[in-house]
């Protein structure tokens, strides 16, 4: 009788979803092309399977696509620009690159505000972030300015971090305003993120001595995880480590 209700439950739904996918013919936010499954996601299928994970050869400290020809001999394998400017994160890890699909879904979450979409960002953040997430106490998202927040009504990278199975701490807070990194020349994102986060009292306890991943949507030169790993670090934590859905990979030659 419990199977034969279950059953009906899923045909139902199924009659629902395809009514719905008929009367209303949502459209895939970021494609455009029709849902199929509506109720489903925001976002189809095809574009999920557009989303291309970084693969091996990774620099080891910040997850940025290495050329194989840089492997050969090297001991560890360290990114340029890792290997010029030392980090204050251990290990950063992304799932792919800031292009194609990946780009879109993540503007259909943070300009469509779409919140739907962050937890199966979040499950794709999972699988890349294992080595990140080994062992680890908690996450710590990076804040907005309190102006963004309301403006937004809501952190991107909260909605990430809650949805990996790591528990998360809002440890932090964004002292001031900031222009957006991707606004900024290379040069001056050190600059512009220099001082802008603070710890939250509360939090100080939790943070001695602990493994904290910054979680974060989007990392470009890694100037704000570092900004933010400054302070945690400050604070008394043991490691920082970084979990982004998206890395602006640098082009190697
Ligand atoms: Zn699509
Ligand atoms: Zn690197």
């Amino acid at each position: 009788m419990r199977c034969a209700s279950k059953s009906a439950t899923t045909r139902l739904s199924d009659l629902a979803k395809a009514t719905l996918a008929v009367l209303i013919a949502p459209a895939c936010a970021a494609c455009r092309d029709p849902l199929d499954s509506p109720l489903s996601s925001a976002v189809c299928a095809a574009c999920w399977s557009r989303i291309h994970p970084l693969t091996e050869p990774l620099c080891r400290i910040c997850g940025d696509a290495l050329a194989s020809w840089r492997l050969e001999g090297a001991l560890s394998a360290v990114c340029t620009r890792c290997a010029n400017h030392p980090r204050l994160i251990t290990i950063g890890r992304a799932i792919g690159a800031y292009e194609g699909a990946l780009r879109d879904v993540l503007h259909v979450l943070k300009y469509d505000k779409r919140r739907s979409v962050a937890r199966p960002l979040a499950r794709l953040m999972a699988q890349a972030g294992a080595p990140v997430l080994d062992r680890a106490d908690f996450l710590v998202p990076v804040p907005l300015h309190i102006t963004r927040h309301y403006r937004r009504g809501f952190n991107q990278a909260s909605e990430l971090a809650r949805h990996i199975g790591v528990p998360t701490v809002n440890a932090l807070w964004r002292r001031r305003p900031t222009v957006t990194q991707t606004d900024l020349p290379e040069g001056e994102r050190h600059r512009n993120v220099r001082n802008a986060f603070a710890i939250r009292r509360p939090s100080r306890a939790r943070i001695q001595n602990s493994v904290v991943v910054v979680v974060d949507d989007v990392s470009t030169t890694g100037a704000t995880l570092d900004a933010c790993a400054a302070v945690l670090l400050s604070a008394g934590a043991k490691e920082v480590r970084a979990l982004t859905a998206a890395r602006a990979v640098s082009r190697l030659p």
